[in-house]
């Protein structure tokens, strides 16, 4: 029977593209330095070289710097992304509502993400995502990393669930649906713009507000 849900965070709960266009479109107002380039210039490259959060942003920043003949910190612009990012954060359409469904049913709900612990932690607390979450596991904190099966261990254990009683939705093909079907995990792809469609998902879902009909049919 069904007893836990764990979401992967970036472009699944998190809007990131939206995110980070908010962000850059603000970090550029705020930096005259590279107001010789258009706005929208920038923040298409900014999104180019971040490739979907997969580049650390102290790479994207000399990048931007070299591309636009700035001279300029890219300490201090990577500084302002990590305090202020979180600033700009945007869940998907129909976040809320499937978060209170899935409580509702005496789910228990988890997150698992790659990343920095402080960055996605103040992420997450920026969307109010801890009032509905039983667990947040941060693969910085953890020393594991998706798509390490032992990551969703740590988590099911945490939520007193095991996997064959438990579900993985994400938005990454290895990450978060094969390696959750490692682990033993149900998986539900979260469907991008990007990439390959995975083999093995359980099922597929273009909006949050699929999952509810998915998981109801799941349970007694
Ligand atoms: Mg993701």
């Amino acid at each position: 029977m069904l007893k836990a849900i764990l979401f992967d965070l970036d472009g699944t709960l998190l809007d990131r593209d939206a995110s980070l266009r908010a962000y850059a479109a603000d970090q550029y107002d705020r930096t005259p330095a590279f107001h010789h380039v258009d706005k929208p210039v920038f923040v298409r490259r900014f999104l180019e070289l971040d490739e979907r959060g997969y580049v650390w942003k102290d790479r994207v920043y000399q990048s931007l710097l070299h591309e636009f003949g700035v001279e300029g910190d890219w300490e201090a612009l990577l500084a302002d992304y990590v305090t202020s990012f979180s600033r700009h954060c945007v869940g998907f359409s129909g976040l809320y509502e499937m978060l209170k469904h899935l409580r509702g049913k005496g789910l228990k709900l988890g997150i698992v993400t790659n990343g920095f612990t402080a960055f996605q932690d103040g992420n997450i607390r920026a969307l109010g995502l801890h009032a509905y979450f039983d667990d947040i596991v941060i693969s910085e904190r953890e020393g594991l990393r998706k798509p390490d099966p032992l990551i969703f261990d740590l988590a099911l254990r945490r939520l007193g669930a095991r996997p064959e009683e438990a579900l993985m939705i994400g938005d990454h093909a290895e990450n978060d649906v094969q390696a959750a079907r490692q682990a033993g995990l149900g998986a539900i792809w979260k469907e991008n713009a990007y990439g390959e469609p995975p083999a093995d998902a359980d099922w597929t879902i273009r909006q949050l507000r699929e999952l509810a009909p998915i998981v109801d049919r799941l349970l007694p």
